[in-house]
């Protein structure tokens, strides 16, 4: 609710305050149980640092998150580690995320220790088991990531995020990094456990064509807010916001006689440090108008689940 995320940037001898960096400015949504929420947007929207925020990886500037009701914003260390066993993350990198130096038993082994879970003979038993469960044999847990590959390696993140019996995952593009030939492998053994686990995803993508067979709902973000959030069917059959339109130009169709018309932005994504004025994505927006200048469009329910932030939606807005 309400959800920020600012940075100071700092520069000079003396380090001072000389900026800030919206990250997540003014994002509100929710994650139903057992749904999986898609989170689209490019690099530098906010999206990561949103999933972060989610679980207090990095401390919200302002704004509440609600797990099950309950305001988790001002819970103490030791009370957010508990809660943590209920809302894990699989990040974007397996290389970068798994210690080299540490076999795959101490790797799975220690949220099982964090939240006291089992005695060591359970521990060892319950990692060998989640291995099979993410479809790797049990035996490996005796070897070190760097004898996995890229795909393997990602497979024992989610192994990691699992171990503990969580509700709610985070998948901060957790196929990004792997070659395409494996994207898929893995998306799909995440829907499967999605589905036999009974978990809830927030699954972070930076393109649409990944997240459109694995989610229910869609939100999409442009430079630290929320654009566009409906259902996934309406999303792709009838996107509202310009910049939606145009992520969905770029995913491929299957059917050949399906043609589009690929729309290209002009310009790059706008520094963060220095959004544009009204709506931000006024600088690439095809159907800019003046109004979009100067007023930042609310992000409201056009139809039934359908949120936009959009001046065209907005019929109070006369130009
Ligand atoms: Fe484009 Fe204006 Fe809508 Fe922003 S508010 S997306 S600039 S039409
Ligand atoms: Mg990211």
């Amino acid at each position: 609710k309400g959800l920020k995320k600012y940075f100071d940037v700092t520069g000079g001898v003396f380090s001072k305050k000389v900026g800030e960096v919206k990250a997540v400015d003014d994002v509100s949504f929710t994650v139903y149980e057992k749904e999986v929420l898609g989170i689209v947007g490019e690099s530098g929207c906010g999206k990561s640092t949103t999933g972060k925020a989610l679980l207090r990886l990095t401390e919200p500037t302002d704004g509440q998150v609600l797990f099950e009701g309950k305001d988790i914003t001002g819970l103490s260390e030791d009370a957010m580690r508990k809660m943590r066993r209920d809302m894990q993350i699989i990040f974007q990198d397996p290389y970068a995320s798994l210690n080299p130096r540490h076999k795959v038993e101490k790797i799975l082994g220690e949220p099982l220790i964090v939240h006291g879970i089992g005695d060591k003979e359970e521990r060892r038993k319950k990692v060998r088991e989640i291995l099979e469960v993410v479809g790797l044999p049990g035996e490996h847990a005796s070897r070190y990531p760097h004898q996995f590959s890229g795909g393997q390696r990602q497979r024992i993140g989610i192994a990691r995020a699992l171990i503990v019996n969580p509700k709610l995952i985070v998948c901060d593009e957790p196929v990004s990094a792997l070659d395409v030939s494996i994207q898929s492998q893995i998306l799909n053994l995440m829907e499967d456990l999605q589905e036999e686990f009974g978990l809830t995803y927030l699954f972070i993508a930076h393109d649409l064509s990944v997240v459109k067979h694995i989610s229910d709902r869609i939100g999409v973000m442009y430079l630290g807010r929320m654009v566009e959030l409906s259902d996934n069917e309406d999303l792709y059959d009838n996107p509202l916001h310009p910049y939606t339109k145009s992520l969905l130009s770029a995913v491929p169709n299957p059917d050949p006689d399906v043609k589009k018309e690929r729309i290209i932005l002009q310009g790059d994504v706008p520094s963060p440090s220095n959004p544009p004025s009204g709506c931000a994505f006024h600088t690439r927006c095809p159907e800019a108008m003046d109004v979009c200048k100067q007023v930042r469009p609310e992000f409201k329910e056009h139809s039934v689940n359908h949120f936009v932030a959009c001046h065209l939606y907005d019929e109070t807005v006369k130009n």
